[in-house]
């Protein structure tokens, strides 16, 4: 089963990715672990990757492609991949359909994960740090026993710069725009399926594990 995981930021991506790679025994295939294990191997991509890090340029689509197309090609995905952080823009789907095509190995579902921007928000700038022993709170999900106050220590909490409302909305405001984009395109392939993320964890990768193993085709 070939997967491609899409979803914003604080949609829970990660943590629904785990899951679904845990149950289906496929590997979880993340940009950045990708480009590490590229590096790490010297591959002649993962060496042209590493000029661009090197200098702070950001690694150009066909190289990128070319990790992705190396990667998807290993004996492990055989049996299936989860592909996490990838594509990210829609010449990059386009390149992902045809290296897939060449390899036989064709995406078979695009799972987004749906949350609204005002739940992504609250998610997003709900975390709060002791100033003392840097526990971490949510507001909202993992409150304080006092507003404002570390439970275990009695330090000061405070909210990091980049969890600061206007920061947040920035950061969401380009994934939109990107994943609009992308949302289309796999639209009119008919390999998009949005699951309700506002759901609690367990509900959600159940309704993935449930889409995939076509119960609910
Ligand atoms: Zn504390």
């Amino acid at each position: 089963m070939n997967i491609v995981l899409m979803g914003l930021p604080g949609a829970g991506k990660g943590t629904q990715a785990a899951h679904i790679v845990d149950e289906l025994n496929i590997p979880h295939i993340s940009t950045g672990d990708m480009f590490r294990q590229a590096v790490k191997e010297e591959t002649p991509l993962g060496l042209e990757a590493k000029s661009y890090m090197d200098q702070g340029k950001l690694v150009p689509d066909h190289v990128t492609i070319g990790i992705v197309r190396d990667r998807l090609g290993k004996d492990d995905c055989a049996n299936g991949f989860l592909l996490d952080g990838f594509p990210r823009t829609v010449p990059q789907a386009e390149a992902l359909d045809n290296l897939t095509a060449e390899l036989n190995r064709p995406v078979n579902y695009v799972i987004y994960i749906d949350v609204d921007e005002e739940e992504l928000l609250k998610r997003l700038t709900g975390r709060r740090i002791c100033r003392s022993c840097g526990a971490t709170y949510h507001v909202v999900f993992a409150p304080p026993k006092e507003n404002g106050v570390c439970d275990r220590c009695g330090g000061e909490l405070y909210q990091r710069d980049d969890d600061r409302s206007e920061t947040v909305q920035e950061r969401l405001k380009v994934n939109l725009e990107q994943t609009k984009h992308l949302l289309c395109y796999y639209e009119s392939t008919g390999k998009l399926h949005r699951v309700d993320g506002k759901q609690p964890i367990g509900a959600v990768t159940d309704e993935i594990l449930a889409l995939i193993r076509g119960s609910k085709e």
